[in-house]
């Protein structure tokens, strides 16, 4: 289990140095796998946010404004270098405070870097256009960044979502004011100070932890901010977009998920077991395109669930730091709670626990560790197959043939992700093409890499993240007329 580290406190991150919360007030983060604390965190407060905004906004008119493409490049490649340099201390930082487990905090921190590395490429490519005008006119567009960006994130992935929010902010040439998770604020912390040493001015990276419903509720009505950027619960995006409308704020979502992972009779069902595997206990189950709703076509459904059982029944569940360890810890007791609850209900409804669905015990309870659950027997209208339970917990659903497969993946209020697995090309497209999701992976787990769009249908959000078309979301575009003419206009003749 991991060793207790001395407390460490930690102080807010604005205008390019760390300073004391006004009120003076610091909060415990605990270590998962444990429930020790481990850090001491400054609390924001409004007084705090207003300072923050005041900092962003002076940094976007002042040097921030006046460096070229290229050197802003310079900067964000500086800042995948510094992280890279550090992955092994951030790694550490990461599963100490979220639980994870160390490789995948490795494995997350490298996907960071080149994050980073993406949007310092992208930099010098944000251009407007000419458009075609009449004679005596030139029209042009031009890229302008959207100004004061807030950006507020979840605990799952600390430092991920920080990276897929401020990496094409800085690159649109943003000032950002980012509001990490209460329980996971350290890496966040880190990203701020590594920015500024990378060579942001100050005040273009602030970082404020805080409770989120007074500083990110202040942040999302505040008049001095121009966009905000929320990854987090379905309901909590529906609150920040009410508060955006007071001042009609620029606002992306990404939101919660319920993702179908459809495996077809004729996939290669070993792999598919695999991947489903990898795919809702991946973190925990806490990923918000966690394949959570297997639905196996009903000729193929015991040999997959055989397999699936196994598979699952081997994961090694347990210390975070051990670099063997699959499945670390849930964030916090209360969320823990939350998913033994949905393993009740799901039971009330029908379901059959085919492994899992308690918690681990000796050395390991005084953590938050469930072992990965598998829900069988499961109807897709049943509570457990329609909401998001975010934690290592899979139900398994079978359908008749690719028309009930499409109906019952789609048949959910989110959008966020999904998997085909077949060796038939032809159903692989039709079946993707169908699925009303922002991402698909076709006989692979995964659909997340720099550069491909990641976002959401319906209640999953909207606006994408990860890709070129991101950097549209942190830019505002400015149509230029200009008159070329030799004689003055003068279309009233007055
Ligand atoms: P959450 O909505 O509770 O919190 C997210 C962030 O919002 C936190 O920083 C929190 O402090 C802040 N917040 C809470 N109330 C607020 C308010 N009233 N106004 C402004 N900010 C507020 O979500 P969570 O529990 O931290 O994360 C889990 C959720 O995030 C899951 O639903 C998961 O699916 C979703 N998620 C989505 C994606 C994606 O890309 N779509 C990625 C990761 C997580």
């Amino acid at each position: 289990m991991t060793t207790a580290t001395a407390k460490k406190s930690y102080d807010l991150f604005i205008n390019g140095e760390f300073v004391k919360p006004a009120s003076g007030e610091y909060h415990d983060v605990v270590d998962p796998s444990t429930n020790e604390p481990i850090a001491s965190v400054g609390a924001a407060g409004i007084h705090d946010a207003d300072l923050a905004v005041a900092a962003a906004r002076a940094a976007l008119s002042g040097k921030w404004a006046t460096l070229t493409p290229a050197r802003r490049a310079r900067i964000i490649n500086k800042v995948a270098a510094l992280i890279g340099e550090r992955i092994g201390e951030l790694a550490e930082l990461e599963t100490r405070n979220s639980g994870k487990t160390i490789s995948s905090a490795k494995s997350e921190i490298g996907q960071v870097v080149e994050d980073f590395e993406f949007y310092a490429g992208a930099v010098t490519k944000i251009m407007g256009n000419t458009i075609p005008a009449p004679p005596n006119f030139f029209n042009y567009s031009l890229k302008e960044p959207v100004g004061v960006c807030a950006q507020i994130i979840p605990w799952n992935y600390p430092l991920l979502m920080a990276a897929w929010k401020v990496a094409p902010a800085l690159a649109a040439g943003c000032a950002v004011i980012l509001k990490p998770a209460s329980p996971t604020p350290l890496t966040a912390l880190m990203l701020g100070q590594i920015c500024t040493e990378a060579g942001c001015p100050p005040g273009v990276v602030n970082v404020l932890p805080g409770p989120g419903a007074v500083i990110g509720a202040h942040l999302a009505g505040h008049p001095g901010v121009d966009k905000i950027a929320f990854t987090g619960e379905t309901t909590t995006g529906r609150t920040i977009m009410e508060l955006a409308a007071s001042t009609i704020k620029r606002v992306t979502l990404e939101l919660g998920g319920k993702s179908p992972n459809v495996v077809f009779a004729d996939a290669d069902l070993e792999a598919a077991a695999a991947g489903a595997c990898h795919a809702i206990f991946y973190n925990a189950g806490q990923s918000c395109d966690a394949r959570s709703r297997i639905l196996v076509e009903a000729s193929a459904a015991d040999e997959f669930v055989k397999l699936f059982v196994g598979k699952a029944r081997a994961l090694k569940v347990g210390d975070p730091m051990d670099a063997q360890t699959h499945v670390g810890a849930i964030i916090s007791k209360k969320q823990m709670e939350k998913i033994e609850g949905y393993i009740g209900i799901g039971q009330q409804e029908g379901a059959v626990v085919a492994c899992g669905g308690s918690r681990l015990d000796g050395a390991l309870a005084r953590g938050n560790f469930l072992a990965p659950t598998v829900l069988d027997n499961v109807n897709n209208s049943m509570r457990v197959a329609q909401e998001e339970i975010f934690g290592p917990v899979a139900v398994i659903t079978t359908f008749q043939d690719e028309k009930q497969a499409l109906a019952m993946a789609n048949d959910t209020i989110y959008g966020l992700a999904a998997s085909v697995w077949t060796k038939d090309g032809s159903r692989a497209q039709r079946v993707a093409a169908g699925l009303r999701a922002g991402g698909v992976g076709i006989n692979t787990p995964f659909s997340i890499f720099p550069g491909v769009p990641f976002g959401g249908y319906k209640q999953s959000g909207f606006g994408r993240e990860l890709a070129m078309q991101t950097l549209d979301l942190y830019t505002e575009t400015k149509g230029v007329v200009m008159y070329t003419g030799v004689k003055a206009i003068n279309p009233f003749g007055v």
